[in-house]
């Protein structure tokens, strides 16, 4: 799960990350109060989506105007800031061209900026441990430093049974090439970061740019946190940050009736049962020319209404063509599937080609009904044949 920049930064101020005062609005006049109550001479008006690159980013309205991130020093720029902004679609790197609609904006104090590093924290899976990425070079996309100049790109990973170690923080800084305070505060914003992250069950902490003030202090400007789905469960204040509205609702649909769904772009919907079985049919589907539109796993021993659940969540897609369905029936049992495919199918409609294959604990009786549904379905024999047949009736149905 994502949270907003706000959000992580409130989080993180509580482990003693040095964060500049801001607050958080929706319209133009609380964006003017909340500037006013700070009484700065110069705030950052900046658009909180679950997407980075916002200051480089455009306004799909405004294709040539500022991004996400503006300057702001009277209350008259404040309003205009807030205005060109909200309920308007910023486009970022990161947010694809669909971009995505901004709803709420953090107002913050603007600081005095020295040099902008870059910090973050997270899980390497190879090693199965916390790493550390730091860098001089922050304010930019880390993936373009670590492609042009790799050898400006630091790490260091965090042993679990000793956890940071003070001396890791201060080669970090020394090689950051910090000097007298700035190696203390940098110690001190590492130890916040891993704080966070171990309590928290993070998966990601990002600080880009974390910038060393002219007086050597140092602030974090940005901050983005995920934190691992699975462990949600741990910490249920930080449920009640997600925005849904910045999640897919196919897979916000999804998690409702926990399922295994990850939305994609492509046309094919699937809806299969074990994790297996579901990429070797996004394998199969892209090795005929086409694109899986999800991955979905409705697993062993889902009941009849979860499967029905998982079947609208397919059919609802606008982005999909066709629809295959492929089941080995053996803890799952194929007549379960085949009713849940005609309920779901009377209530939202069947109006792509839809390819079932079926193998497995009571096929027959499966078939059988799903043959005297008088849904327009087409059987196939085994994994091939399906995605032979749905990715043939797609392209037939897109020539007609
Ligand atoms: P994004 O990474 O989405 O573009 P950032 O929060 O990193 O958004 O802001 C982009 C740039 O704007 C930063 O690299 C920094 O130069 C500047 N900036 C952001 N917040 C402040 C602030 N409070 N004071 C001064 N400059 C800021
Ligand atoms: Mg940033």
């Amino acid at each position: 799960m994502n949270i907003h920049e706000y959000q992580a930064k409130t989080l993180l101020r509580r482990f003693g990350m040095p964060i500049p005062e801001g607050r958080v609005v929706r319209s133009p006049d609380e964006a003017v109060s909340a500037a006013r109550a700070m009484a700065v001479p110069l705030v950052v008006v900046k658009a909180q989506i679950h997407a980075g690159g916002r200051g480089a980013g455009h306004f799909a309205h405004d294709p040539a105007g500022k991004g996400g991130v503006r300057l702001a020093r009277t209350p008259d720029e404040v309003e205009q800031a807030a205005g060109a902004m909200l309920d308007h679609t910023l486009v970022t790197r990161q947010t694809g061209p669909a971009g995505r609609v901004v709803r709420r904006l953090y107002i913050e104090a603007g600081c005095d900026i020295g040099r902008e590093l870059y910090l973050s924290l997270l899980v390497d899976r190879a090693t199965g441990r916390i790493v550390i990425v730091a860098s001089q070079d922050g304010g930019m996309a880390i993936e373009d430093v670590a492609e042009a100049t790799p050898e400006r790109i630091l790490k260091d990973s965090i042993d679990p049974s000793v956890g940071l170690a003070d001396y890791q923080a201060r080669n970090l800084a020394a090689r950051l090439d910090l000097h007298g305070r700035s190696i203390r505060a940098f110690t001190a914003v590492l130890r916040a970061a891993y704080d966070a992250f171990v309590a928290l069950d993070a998966s990601v902490v990002e600080i880009n740019p974390l910038v060393v003030t002219p007086a050597g202090g140092l602030l974090a400007l940005d901050a983005k946190m995920s934190f691992d789905d699975n462990a949600l469960f741990r910490h249920p204040e930080l449920e009640e940050l997600r925005d849904e509205n910045e999640e897919d609702p196919r897979e916000r649909e999804a998690a409702r009736h926990g399922l295994a769904y990850v939305g994609l772009d492509g046309t094919i919907g699937c809806m299969v049962n074990g994790a297996g079985l579901a990429m070797a049919t996004m394998d199969i589907i892209k090795m005929e020319g086409e694109e899986p539109a999800n991955f979905l796993d409705v697993g062993g021993g889902a009941t009849q209404e979860r499967v029905a659940a998982a079947f609208r969540i397919v059919l609802s897609d606008r982005k999909v063509r066709g629809i295959l369905v492929n089941i080995f029936g053996g803890i799952m049992r194929c007549d379960i599937i085949a009713e849940a495919i005609i309920a779901a199918s009377h209530e939202t409609g069947l109006h792509v080609p839809l390819v079932v294959r079926l193998a497995g604990t009571n096929v027959e009786l499966g078939q059988d009904i799903l043959s005297k549904s008088g849904l327009r379905i087409i059987p196939a024999d085994d994994l091939a044949d399906a995605a032979r047949k749905i990715v043939a009736a797609v392209r037939e149905e897109g020539a007609a």
